[in-house]
């Protein structure tokens, strides 16, 4: 870690010393005092507060570095629109227009294909697999550089779990009746639809109830029955379908500058990791808790939950190997992370395959 540690060993050590020869005077010994810089950040993030799962998120993070700092760190947390437009959080941490954001790395393939794998890809990895991915599985490691090109550090922010797929007007018989249906899907997700004949839209999170509504579109996604009871969908359109196949696991993101990072003392370094660890599991256990109720509202009020037609899983997959197979030919870089994500993928399949889908079936819809 370079001169810091040993800079941090000598502190202690020295800590250490001095208490001890108060000791051998006498004098009483208190805590020690570490002089910490106040820092203020101000914090960025993609979404509105009403989303509280994931905003509420951005607002643990600050609430606990404020909390671990005893005051001196503190983030002010924005929602989306406020300091920044909901899609240029990476933007405004990279150009410092605020320290630190919270969003989905997916929302900038634009700029970098490969940040896609931060956040997830279709067909990709469950909520536990990306987290592993990431932490353990050389996933950061090899985003990392992606991330730097921008001046940024990504740190895992949540989780969604699993989505749903989504809210259609019209049951689905099979492929076929995706032809021509106008479904708001943005991202991958949507260029895999495109590929099943669906005509996509890309329509912003406060549209899409109107839209639905008065029939500009026929199907819309948005994350699961929390967020979607929320915005209202089911007023509009009465089959739920799943699984979100394009969104398995999606994990949202907390940026941070890299100026101000390295501004940072190691302590609200360490400070800062642990309340945007805490955080995140903060969001993933909210999704956990509050979408079984909110689904079993969904379905009392006369929802049809249907399971995506096999023939639509099908196809849907094949389309989404082959679009990573057709970008990676296009990327090196990308080529490069998607090696190794699949191998991961395949042999994290193969371990949740056994024990952990054993017993999900076991237990699946037995209440
Ligand atoms: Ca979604």
């Amino acid at each position: 870690m370079g001169g810091g540690d040993g800079a941090r060993s000598r502190r202690w050590f020295l800590g250490g010393a001095a208490a001890a020869a108060a000791g051998c005077a006498g004098g009483s010994v208190g805590p020690a005092v570490h002089t910490q810089r106040h820092v203020r950040w101000r914090l960025a993030s993609s979404f509105p507060r009403s989303l509280d799962a994931i905003f509420g998120a951005a607002e643990v993070l600050a609430e606990q570095v404020k909390l671990m700092s005893g005051g001196t760190f503190e983030i002010r947390v924005y929602p989306a629109g406020e300091l920044v437009p909901a899609l240029q959080v990476l933007d405004a941490v990279q150009s410092g227009t605020c320290q630190a954001g919270q969003s989905g790395s997916y929302y900038y393939i634009g700029k970098d294909p490969t940040l896609g794998f931060d956040t997830c890809v279709p067909f990709g990895l469950g909520p536990r697999q990306q987290t592993a991915w990431l932490t353990e599985g050389g996933g950061a490691a090899a985003l990392a550089p992606h991330f730097a090109a921008f001046g940024v550090r990504s740190f895992i922010g949540g989780n969604t779990g699993a989505q749903m797929g989504g809210w259609f007007k019209q049951e689905l018989g099979g492929l076929s009746d995706l032809a021509g249906l106008k479904m708001r899907i943005p991202g991958l997700g949507g260029r895999v639809m495109s590929a099943l004949g669906v005509s996509v839209q890309n329509i912003a999170g406060g549209d899409i109830f109107p839209a639905l509504e008065r029939g500009a579109i026929d199907a819309t996604e948005w994350v699961g029955p929390h967020d979607d009871e929320q915005l209202g969908f089911h007023k509009a359109a009465g089959f739920y379908y799943y699984p979100g196949w394009w969104e398995p696991g999606p994990s949202l993101s907390f940026y941070v500058g890299e100026q101000a990072w390295s501004a940072l003392s190691a302590e609200h370094q360490a400070i800062f990791t642990a309340a945007a660890a805490f955080a995140a599991r903060t969001m993933q256990v909210r999704y956990d808790q509050r979408n079984p109720a909110a689904l079993a509202r969904l379905v009392a009020a006369g929802v049809q939950l249907r399971p995506f037609p096999v023939d639509v899983m099908a196809a849907a997959k094949a389309a989404s190997e082959q679009m990573l197979a057709d970008d990676a030919a296009k990327d090196p870089k990308f080529a490069a992370v998607l090696e190794g994500w699949r191998q991961f993928r395949a042999a994290s399949a193969t371990w949740f395959g056994t024990a952990e889908l054993a017993y999900a079936q076991a237990v699946g819809g037995s209440g």
